[in-house]
Parts: C-alpha cells; sequence; structure tokens
C-alpha cells in the first residue's frame, strides 16, 4: 500500500487491506459492481459508493460504512468480483466490515435479525462441526424472539426429512472448535 493511499484512508480501508489484500483505491468507480448485485435495490448504499467512501477515509465515511444496512445485505455471491475490471474482492471487504461493524457495535437497527442469524449459524457449526438446522433455528428464535415466524412449514420439511431431530455425528469436531478459536485470536490481536 502507498504511502499516498495511508494519507487518503488511514483507518478503516487500513484494517481492510490488513484482513483482505484488497487496496481500495484500486477501485476507479465505474459502478459495474452496484449494477450487477443482486440486492442493491434493497441497500442503502450500493457497493460502489462503500468502497467510494472507504477511499476518502474520514472518520464520518468510515462510519457511514460501518452503520449502513449494505454490509448486511451482501450475499458474497461474488456477481461484483466477476464484473469488476480491476478485481476488487468486495465479499472479503464486507466481511471485515460486518466484524468491525459488530465490534464498534454500529450494526444498522434493521439488520438485527441477520445478525442473529448469522451468530445462530456460526454456534451451531462451532458446537456440532456442521449444520444442525433444528438447533439453528431454535437459537435463532431465541435470539429474535420471532417464535411463531415460519413454523407452519416446519411438519413438511420435516416429513421430507429435511429437519434432523438430532445433531449429525461427525469427526473433526474439535479441529472445527480449533479453527473457531484461532479465528477469534486472530481478530482480538488485530482490534
Ligand atoms: S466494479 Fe470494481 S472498479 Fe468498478 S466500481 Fe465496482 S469495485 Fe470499483
Ligand atoms: S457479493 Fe455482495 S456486493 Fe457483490 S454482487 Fe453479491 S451481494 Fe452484491
Amino acid at each position: 500500500m502507498s504511502t499516498h493511499e495511508h494519507q487518503q484512508s488511514p483507518q478503516l480501508s487500513s484494517l481492510v487491506h490488513q484482513r483482505t489484500s484488497v487496496s481500495v483505491s484500486r477501485c476507479y468507480q465505474c459502478g459495474k459492481c452496484s449494477a450487477g448485485c443482486p440486492t442493491a435495490t434493497e441497500m442503502d448504499l450500493a457497493p460502489s459508493v462503500i468502497l467510494r467512501h472507504l477511499q476518502c477515509g474520514l472518520p464520518s465515511s468510515d462510519n457511514a460504512v460501518l452503520s449502513s444496512y449494505t454490509i448486511w445485505l451482501c450475499l458474497s455471491c461474488h456477481t461484483c468480483v466477476a464484473r469488476c475490471p480491476m478485481e476488487v474482492d468486495l465479499p472479503a471487504v464486507m466481511d471485515v466490515l460486518r466484524s468491525e461493524s459488530v465490534r464498534q457495535k454500529k450494526v444498522h437497527p434493521r439488520a438485527n435479525d441477520i445478525l442473529a442469524f448469522h451468530q445462530s449459524f456460526l454456534n451451531t457449526i462451532q458446537r456440532f462441526g456442521r449444520l444442525w438446522e433444528i438447533g439453528l433455528i431454535a437459537e435463532y428464535k431465541l435470539r429474535t424472539w420471532h417464535l411463531l415466524q415460519d413454523v407452519l412449514v416446519a411438519p413438511s420439511m420435516f416429513l421430507r426429512g429435511k429437519l434432523a431431530l438430532l445433531p449429525e455425528r461427525i469427526k473433526g469436531k474439535k479441529e472445527t472448535r480449533r479453527i473457531f478459536d484461532a479465528m477469534r485470536s486472530k481478530e482480538e490481536h488485530h482490534s
């Protein structure tokens, strides 16, 4: 990263670069990522605008990014990466922004349910080594209090064998936990 880039975007963009090797200065604002993004119409800031804010590097721009709804709507579908002439890895950038948004307690209020789903999903993987849908649903409902949401689809999913009553036994659960521990200590080291 050049000295010039550090002067332009000293904080959040540096963290992004440190964790992903993505230099936000590579983006020249052609807008192809925003034009192809399947969730752009629901976002409060288009993906290319997120990058523009990061390039500015002002505290107010960083704050706008971390408190945006956009970072929680990114599906990591990689459409933007395929379209970007500069190969900017936006989904990797979004990952860092989400984790930093949580750490700085700037999560957009409309994203609370999405965050609850993320956390329930990751906790299930950490505990059982793979996804266990009923565990995921139970934790999500307890976190959000959406107790009756989608309950009518549960019986038909269960009859079709889509919901297992118990988590599957797998090898390598300890290794999975070690991955989570390593990720956590890496995040603590960076913060
Ligand atoms: S497609 Fe790439 S270069 Fe164009 S605006 Fe998006 S990130 Fe920037
Ligand atoms: S990876 Fe995220 S930002 Fe990129 S196109 Fe998909 S949803 Fe949009």
